[in-house]
């Protein structure tokens, strides 16, 4: 087979994909932005096509044939790549996919439907978030965090048992396990990601001491006990996966509804990236049966991007309408002749790190100087916990990921015997945190994203540390102020314009010059805290 029937067979691929993508993206949409059943089943349709497409082992043959070629161009070369790992999750064996799809799906019911109950009364997971955010008293604090984890007893036995199938369907696909398989998917290097994550421990270990102290000297101060005595309850977070700011300041104030989107514009414009279009084909504001969260859709890859969101004025919506349009932002200015399969952000890892780099600016002075414009002297004095208050969010969240990436990685490398005792070694290792009493409990299993979100909490470590490499490019090489023209040409050319046509690390080699290192993030967020 020569480079031109390669050419032709992808010309059709492509055009296949698209098709079917555009159907899924249109249905996706109107479910999120209805609620209505019949949208549901016209998504699940359109879920079913896409999959059956790529299910055909014919062409999968076919394109890990045409893969050994030598001849193939570097375009060829990466749109078969991709085709071949959005294939091989739908290889399986017609039974095997369709019990793991039974499992899920229990596990989904069970999720949605549990009711914690503390002294035999029921709570909602809302109840227990404001117990552990606001309560003074160690023991109600104690029983709601007992509650948050009642759910792990309920489905520990079925996520294990989904582990052990996924991994039985790894095996029938030549991989030695699930967790290997999905990097493989992922175009991730199992060594090279780990790697980098023992080397980011390293680095920010004497940091996250520092700051993990401080937050525990005032937990500690707060509940009258010694820190010794501090168990998981005392923290805000069930899983101390994010930590209070240092200081408080309502940026709420200054958020009426039309300022939010005048307000992104604004930050976007100033780097020559026009989002007003994606502003007006979006649908922002709540509304009765709609989603409620927010979400950012490519719709089959054309450009058009658009933003499903339900905020209000409040610093958390601000961040996620930043979020979002920074994912939108990438796939507006990627280069429209590449092929469909290219036409994508470089990898889900590096579309995260654009939207990273602009949510974290609701806790940038100057980003929150230039473009909220706070009365000057009611900011004033929260300006300067602004940047501890990012730092201790950088470094506990990352924590906490590095936790479950690491744990998860063990669920299906090595089943352990003890597994809950497992995953409370690692978190006095890694979060440091005093264990409770009793580590037999299937604490970790209360955390839905083991089961129903697998091999995905890499590219949020990832993400973090790419977003801290490309922004301490743009200070030292490009403009000292991220919001310039510059910077924005800049993101633009060398970031979104190429789309899918690197790897991703080729990508911010070319972009940076050199591969990802977590040093970046080291610095951003850690040495000038323990100068402080
Ligand atoms: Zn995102």
């Amino acid at each position: 087979m020569d480079a031109m029937d390669v050419e032709s067979f992808l010309q059709g691929e492509n055009k296949n994909l698209q098709e079917l993508s555009i159907t899924i993206g249109q249905a996706g949409w109107m479910v999120t932005s209805t609620g209505e059943e019949s949208w549901n089943d016209a998504l699940e349709v359109a879920q079913n096509e896409w999959k059956r497409y790529l299910s055909d082992t014919e062409r999968f043959a076919l394109i890990t044939k045409h893969l050994e070629n030598k001849q193939l161009t570097s375009l060829q070369q990466r749109q078969l790549t991709e085709l071949h790992h959005l294939m091989i999750n739908q290889q399986l064996d017609p039974k095997l996919a369709e019990r793991s799809t039974r499992m899920t799906k229990e596990l989904v019911d069970i999720f949605n439907s549990y009711r914690p109950t503390v002294q035999n009364q029921h709570v909602s997971n809302n109840d227990i978030r404001t117990i552990l955010e606001t309560s003074l008293d160690p023991e109600e604090r104690k029983q709601a965090w007992l509650a948050s984890k009642q759910i792990g007893k309920q489905v520990c036995d079925r996520a294990l048992q989904l582990i052990q199938q996924r991994n039985e369907e790894a095996h029938t696909l030549g991989y030695d396990n699930y967790y290997q398989m999905q990097y493989s998917a992922q175009d991730l290097d199992l060594d090279v990601v780990f790697a980098l994550i023992d080397e980011l421990l390293v680095q920010s270990e004497e940091p996250y001491r520092l700051v993990k102290q401080q937050i525990d000297e005032e937990l500690a101060q707060k509940f009258h006990i010694s820190v010794s005595q501090l168990r998981p309850w005392h923290y805000s977070d069930p899983f101390f996966q994010s930590t209070p700011a240092v200081s408080e300041w309502s940026m709420a104030d200054y958020l009426q509804n039309d300022r939010m989107e005048a307000i992104t514009a604004e930050t976007f414009q100033s780097m020559g990236l026009d989002i007003t279009d994606v502003i007006a084909r979006s649908d922002l504001y709540p509304r009765d049966k709609k989603y409620p969260y927010g979400y950012c859709t490519a719709m089959g890859r054309t450009g058009e991007p658009r933003i499903m969101m339900s905020m209000n004025p409040s610093e958390f919506w601000m961040s996620v309408m930043l979020h979002e349009f920074g994912h939108a932002a990438y796939e507006k200015n990627i280069d429209a002749a590449l092929p469909f399969l290219l036409r994508k952000p470089a990898h889900t890892l590096t579309t995260e790190a654009i939207a990273m780099l602009f949510g974290r600016m609701t806790k940038d002075r100057e980003w929150i100087t230039r473009f909220i414009k706070p009365e000057p002297n009611a900011f004033a004095s929260h300006a300067s916990a602004l940047r501890g208050t990012l730092q201790r969010e950088m470094l506990v969240s990352m924590r906490w990921y590095i936790t479950f990436a690491k744990f998860e990685r063990e669920l299906y490398e090595c089943p352990h015997t003890n597994v809950n005792e497992r995953w409370w070694q690692l978190v006095e290792e890694i979060q440091h945190l005093h264990a409770p009493e009793d580590t037999r409990y299937p604490d970790w299993a209360a955390k839905m994203h083991f089961t129903l979100a697998p091999v995905s909490y890499q590219s949020y470590i990832l993400g973090e540390l790419t977003a801290s490499q490309l922004h301490h490019y743009i200070m030292t090489n490009i403009s000292r102020d991220l919001f310039s023209l510059e910077a924005g040409t800049y993101v633009k050319e060398q970031v979104f314009f190429p789309g899918a046509t690197w790897t991703w690390n080729d990508l911010l080699k070319r972009a940076t010059g050199e591969p990802l290192h977590p040093k970046y993030f080291v610095q951003q967020f850690v040495s000038s805290h323990c100068k402080q």
